[in-house]
């Protein structure tokens, strides 16, 4: 079997060490004679594998006492809408930074819901910038920001202070990718199809004093206090990806924690940064350098022709997913956690045979 270096942006890499487990696991998980999508969510065995996979979490984002860690259904665009359903009362306005397509689609689902604003955009300059600060009015529900924007390639690398607003992110693309400041926000949000597991799970990691705000008729399976109050089994959750998740978390655990994660994950965006930034503009990269993403590098070739030969040869050679989002164009390779160091060797040394043959 040839796996092959994948540079897709999500679904994406999955540790193979998780992969095998998986395999052996699927079965006969424990010795129960049942694989565990097997086994009810109200018995023993799976009410184990939850509970390990939120202890990990708190313990791996060092999640302190007066969060709560949800695991709920329908995506990172599920959380567009639930985030306003749950916190953005009548009478109150929320403030949003449009840092690129998804924060865009995060404020219209958000005003589908009630009073939403953006108070920062870069989409004059096609996203290629992200702020360092925002002025929040001290009244707002709540800052909704996009912490890595993976259409673009961008990431927010300051502390964007809220003051006294609760700060919503979307983490879609690069939770558990780096240490975080959990206190510095109100709701984090995540589907774990890049940095954690699957797709078929959402992570919801959102402070107590803000599970007041939602109101009692909304669909229960929606709302934030009910779904905590059931630690996350109010229905069936989804076991097999929370599972994944959970063995995702402990081979993080084994790579030494989200320091260690960190510096890999800087070293392999280095590594291709570079490569770009040397090619005499050949390549270029899509956004400026103070805001470039360490999880999805997005760059061009000197022509869209060129961009599509770059991906069929890719392809060709092994490398997957190498093509940017439909909406921007261009090249983009995503460097989750799972990609391992030797995958982007592979890609900076077809970077540089693809700029010989064709610079
Ligand atoms: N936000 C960000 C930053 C994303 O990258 C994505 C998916 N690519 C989404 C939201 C939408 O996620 P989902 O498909 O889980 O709804």
């Amino acid at each position: 079997m040839t796996r092959a270096h994948n540079f897709s942006a999500g679904p994406a890499a999955l540790p193979l060490s998780v992969l095998e487990r998986a395999q052996r696991e699927l079965l006969d998980y424990g010795g129960s004679g049942m694989s565990i999508m097997e086994q009810s969510h109200r018995g023993a065995v799976y009410d184990a594998v939850h509970n390990r996979a939120i202890a990990n979490l708190r313990e791996l984002l060092t999640i302190p006492d007066g969060y709560q860690v949800l695991f709920m259904q329908g995506g990172a665009r599920g959380q567009f809408a639930m985030v306003p359903m749950n916190l953005l009362r009548r009478g109150t306005t929320a403030h949003y930074v449009d840092t690129g397509t998804w924060s865009a689609h995060a404020l219209a689902e958000a005003r589908r819901r009630g009073s939403a604003e953006s108070i920062w955009s870069s989409a004059d300059d096609g996203y290629q910038h992200v702020p360092t600060a925002v002025d929040v009015p001290s009244d707002s529900a709540y800052l909704h920001i996009t912490s890595n924007n993976t259409v673009v390639g961008s990431q927010i690398h300051a502390r964007l202070d809220g003051g006294d607003v609760p700060v919503v992110v979307d983490m879609s693309s690069d939770i558990l990718s780096q240490p975080i400041d959990v206190t510095q926000y109100g709701v984090i949000y995540a589907g774990a199809q890049k940095n954690m597991g699957p797709s078929g799970v959402t992570l919801v990691v959102v402070r107590d004093d803000l599970l007041e705000r939602s109101d009692d008729n909304l669909p229960e399976t929606m709302h934030y206090g009910k779904v905590a109050a059931k630690n996350s089994m109010l229905n069936t959750p989804p076991t097999f990806a929370i599972y994944l998740v959970g063995l995702v978390l402990e081979h993080l655990k084994e790579l030494g924690g989200l320091e260690a994660v960190a510096a890999t994950n800087a070293h392999k965006a280095e590594l291709i940064y570079r490569t770009i930034d040397s090619s005499a503009g050949f390549y270029t990269g899509c956004v400026q350098p103070a805001a470039r993403s360490r999880m999805n590098v997005t760059f061009r070739s000197p022509s869209a022709d060129l961009d599509k030969e770059f991906v069929s040869q890719a392809a060709d050679a092994g490398l997957i997913g190498l093509k940017g989002h439909r909406s921007v164009g261009g090249l983009r390779a995503s460097i989750y956690n799972a990609v391992p160091l030797e995958s982007v060797r592979v890609l900076v040394e077809f970077l540089e045979e693809f700029k010989r043959t064709r610079g």
